[in-house]
């Protein structure tokens, strides 16, 4: 895989009651026909930070921009009635930070986003957006969240 530039923030899309990890996800990409979880870094509902695939192989987690990014999964991401919500809970958000933190300085001048930010910019203005996202995910700004700490759609 080429360096790793990009960080990029998902969600299992799980409701927030279904406490999963790596080896549940693991056995849902492989049920797809993938050959190992897609993403790198999984947090759980509690905070622990689960291990996927090895940071200098390529993951599964994102249409084109999978070569040099590496894919971290909050557990949780929408409602009972798997309509998109913001329900991590504060163990999982010190733990993302925590994490970006030490990928960043294991990977100088890697960006951080969420996956709904890499959608295409259909129209060209230079800005991805919530028209375009091609899926919520992982359902907050994670730009406005990493530098303000501010968790907001
Ligand atoms: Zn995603």
């Amino acid at each position: 895989m080429k360096p790793v530039k990009l960080l990029v923030v998902h969600c299992s899309a799980t409701p927030a009651n279904r406490d999963i990890g790596v080896a549940e996800i693991r056995t849902m990409h492989k049920a797809k026909g993938w050959r190992d979880v897609g993403y790198h870094y999984v947090i759980r509902r509690d905070g622990t930070v689960e291990k996927g695939r090895a940071d200098n192989v390529m993951g599964a987690h994102v249409t084109g921009h999978n070569d040099g990014s590496l894919g971290i999964c909050l557990v949780g991401g929408v409602k009972p009635d798997l309509k998109a919500e913001i329900n991590f809970t504060p163990a999982q958000f010190a733990a993302l930070r925590e994490l970006l933190t030490r990928l960043q300085t294991k990977f100088p001048g890697s960006r951080i986003c969420g996956h709904r930010d890499l959608s295409p910019d259909r129209n060209g203005d230079g800005v991805v957006s919530p028209g375009e996202w091609v899926k919520e995910c992982p359902t907050f700004n994670v730009d406005l969240w990493w530098s303000q700490g501010k968790v907001q759609r």
